[in-house]
């Protein structure tokens, strides 16, 4: 492990799926950290294991408002930007906070990194791409995305969230990380998160309908949380300069919804039926992301593959499922 000025990581929206992951991989490398989240899709039993963990401290707080002094106050060296729900139907339930959490939150942390000289990373994704004309994505694409649709305030304000770490790097405020994540999943998932590879699990396990939005034929290209929090790590280590630009990070391996649903049912032997609901407003056409970047900057690149990782999934889910897990709807 590479320790700088301080061991002291900040990890905004600690108790979510990626970052409940994120912080167990920090304290793994010797870190002390401290999660701040407003338990909005968090769970507190994503960090109960940490409970008891001395170089942990788990603060309460709506990154909206600005951070409490006693934040303020702390040296870290680090803090990693994670604060935001990610799934539709839970980015959708409240947008206007969802557009504040993405602006004002990276603001207040941004604001945080100046005051510490802390490097910050932000979760930005490949929404910023929105339904994209460019196929794989790569970042120099400025991407296809609907300001006024009901996704634009999870797109728009991650957009914006990059604009804002662009200029305070370039005006010598802060030191950045802008990582583009395409759709992870893992361990964690909340049942009913609504996106596609948790609704599919535990609607195969209960032997509920499995529901395909649209005619199945769209793509998604899905990493598991291991390698994601792998290449988080690797970019907020890597080089010294203000800024190296976003660096996209997911799994290639592209496949349809259908068949993602095909090996679902295959892995849990479900005797669910496949039914089909109305594919939700500007849901993209196709998303695969170039790697390259990651590849030549982080020496990164995704190691599990879908099998392996749907399996794990689907293990921790039928543990999941004595609680009763029912997939999320729109
Ligand atoms: P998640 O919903 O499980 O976690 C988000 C966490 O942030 C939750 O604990 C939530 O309570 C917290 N949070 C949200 N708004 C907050 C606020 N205003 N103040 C304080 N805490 C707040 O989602 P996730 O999948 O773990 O995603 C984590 C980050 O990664 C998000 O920023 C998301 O946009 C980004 N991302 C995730 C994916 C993915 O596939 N999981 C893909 C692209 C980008
Ligand atoms: N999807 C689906 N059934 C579901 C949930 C999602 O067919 O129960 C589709 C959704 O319309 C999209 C894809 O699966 O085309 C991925 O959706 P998710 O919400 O997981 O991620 P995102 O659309 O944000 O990439």
């Amino acid at each position: 492990m590479r320790h700088r000025e301080s061991t002291l990581v900040l990890v905004a929206g600690a108790a979510g799926f990626l970052g409940s992951h994120l912080c167990d991989r920090l304290l793994a490398e010797g870190y002390e950290v401290i999660g701040l989240d407003h338990f909005g899709t968090g769970r507190r039993r994503n960090l109960r294991h940490l409970e008891r963990e001395p170089r942990f401290d788990l603060v309460t707080h709506d990154v909206v408002q600005p951070l409490p002094a006693r934040l303020r106050r702390q040296r870290v060296s680090r803090i990693y930007n994670l604060a935001c729900p990610a799934s539709p139907p839970h980015y959708q339930a409240d947008p206007e906070h969802t557009l504040l959490t993405s602006v004002l939150g990276t603001r207040h942390l941004l604001l945080a990194a100046e005051e510490s000289g802390a490097r910050l990373l932000q979760a930005s994704t490949s929404e910023i791409y929105g339904d994209p004309e460019m196929h794989p994505q790569q970042e120099s694409y400025w991407g296809h995305v609907n300001p006024t649709g009901p996704r634009a305030c999870y797109d728009e304000g991650k957009r914006a969230a990059e604009t804002l770490c662009a200029d305070y790097a370039r005006a010598g405020r802060a030191a950045v990380r802008v990582a583009r994540i395409f759709n992870t999943y893992g361990p964690r998932m909340r049942a009913d998160d609504g996106r596609v590879v948790s609704n599919v699990i535990c609607q195969a396990l209960a032997g509920d309908d499995i529901t395909v939005y649209g005619d199945g034929s769209q793509t998604r290209s899905f990493c598991y949380v291991d390698d994601l929090i792998d290449g988080l790590y690797r970019l907020m280590e890597h080089g010294e300069a203000r800024d190296i630009g976003a660096v996209n990070l997911g799994n290639p391996v592209e496949l349809t919804v259908s068949d993602l649903v095909r090996r679902v049912l295959g892995l849990t032997g479900s005797p669910s039926a496949v039914v089909t609901r109305p594919l939700p407003i500007d849901d993209p056409r196709r998303r695969r992301p170039d790697i390259t970047r990651a590849g030549e900057l982080l020496g990164w690149a995704p190691r599990v593959p879908l099998e392996q990782g749907l399996r794990a999934t689907v293990m921790w889910f039928s543990d999941e499922a004595e609680d009763g897990p029912r997939a999320g709807r729109r």
